[in-house]
C-alpha cells in the first residue's frame, strides 16, 4: 500500500513572516482540530526560508523541500544554490523538472538529468515533474511526451536510485489555470507511467513508485483525485497558499 503524499509548492510567494506564520498556524490547526491526514506532507517554501521552516517543523512528521538546485557541487555560479548547501541546513527533498523551470529557465532534459545526478549524489529525495502542453494534448501526444521526459531523465537511474523518487504528473495546461484534468485523464496517465516503470524496472518498483498529480487541485476536487487507484497524492500550487484550503486538501 503506497502512502499518499501532499506537497505544497509555494513557488515565489510568501516572505519570512508569511512563511513562518503559515507553518505555525498549520501545525496548530492540525493539532487543535485533530486532523487525521495520514499522509506525508511536504512544504516547499522559497530558498531563504527553508532553514527557519525546517527548524519550526523539527519533531513533527512534516518535511520541507527545495524548489530547485543547481547541477554543480560548488564554484563560480553567481546566484545559484547547491545541493551540499541545502543539505547543510537539513533539506533532504527537492522538486525538479517543474514546467515553470522548463519554460522560464529553459531547463531541458539533459540539464534535468545532471540535476537528478547531483541530487542523488547528496541523497536527496526527488519530486520529478513531467507533463504535456495543451498543444501536445490536443495532438494526442501526451503519452509520447511523458515517456520521452522520463526516458531522458529518470530512466537513466538504477533500481536502487528509483527509491528516491516521487513522480509528479503535471499537465502544463492544468497548472495555475483553474482547469483540472479529469480524474479519468489523470488515472489513465498514471497507469501508463506505472506501466513504463514496470517495463523498465519490474513489478516491485512499479508497484512502489509514488505518482502524484498536480494541476489546479483544490479543496473540492482533492478527494476525488486521491481516491483514484494510481494517484498517490498531489503537488499543489495555488490552493496550498490558503491555510483553510490546504488543511482540507491534506484531510481529503
Ligand atoms: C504546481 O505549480 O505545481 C501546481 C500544481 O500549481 P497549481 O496547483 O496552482 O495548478
Amino acid at each position: 500500500m503506497r502512502k499518499k503524499t501532499v506537497i505544497a509548492n509555494w513557488k515565489m510567494n510568501y516572505d519570512f513572516h508569511e512563511t513562518t506564520s503559515f507553518i505555525r498556524n498549520f501545525l496548530k490547526f492540525v493539532f487543535e482540530r485533530k486532523i487525521n491526514h495520514n499522509k506525508e506532507i511536504i512544504i516547499a517554501p522559497s530558498f531563504p526560508f527553508l532553514h527557519i521552516s525546517n527548524q519550526i517543523l523539527q519533531g513533527t512528521t512534516l518535511n520541507i523541500a527545495a524548489q530547485n538546485i543547481y547541477q554543480k557541487d560548488e564554484g563560480a555560479y553567481t546566484g545559484e544554490v547547491s545541493a551540499p548547501m541545502l543539505k547543510s541546513i537539513g533539506v533532504q527533498k527537492v522538486i525538479l523538472g517543474h514546467s515553470e523551470r522548463r519554460e522560464f529557465f529553459f531547463e531541458k532534459n539533459n540539464v534535468l538529468l545532471e540535476k537528478i545526478k547531483i541530487a542523488l549524489k547528496y541523497s536527496f529525495n526527488i519530486i520529478f515533474c513531467v507533463g504535456e502542453s495543451s498543444i501536445e494534448r490536443s495532438n494526442n501526444q501526451q503519452f509520447e511526451v511523458v515517456k520521452n521526459q522520463l526516458k531522458e531523465t529518470v530512466f537513466h537511474c538504477s533500481s536502487d536510485e528509483i527509491k528516491f523518487f516521487h513522480i509528479a504528473y503535471e499537465p502544463v495546461w492544468a497548472i495555475g489555470t483553474g482547469t483540472t484534468a479529469t480524474f479519468e485523464q489523470v488515472q489513465t496517465m498514471h497507469e501508463f507511467i506505472r506501466s513504463l516503470f514496470f517495463k523498465k524496472y519490474g513489478e516491485n518498483i512499479s508497484n512502489k513508485i509514488s505518482i502524484l498529480y498536480g494541476g489546479s487541485i483544490n479543496d473540492f476536487n482533492a478527494k476525488n483525485f486521491f481516491s483514484q487507484k494510481d494517484i498517490d497524492g498531489g503537488l499543489v500550487g495555488k490552493s496550498s497558499l490558503e491555510l483553510e484550503k490546504f488543511l482540507k486538501i491534506v484531510e481529503s
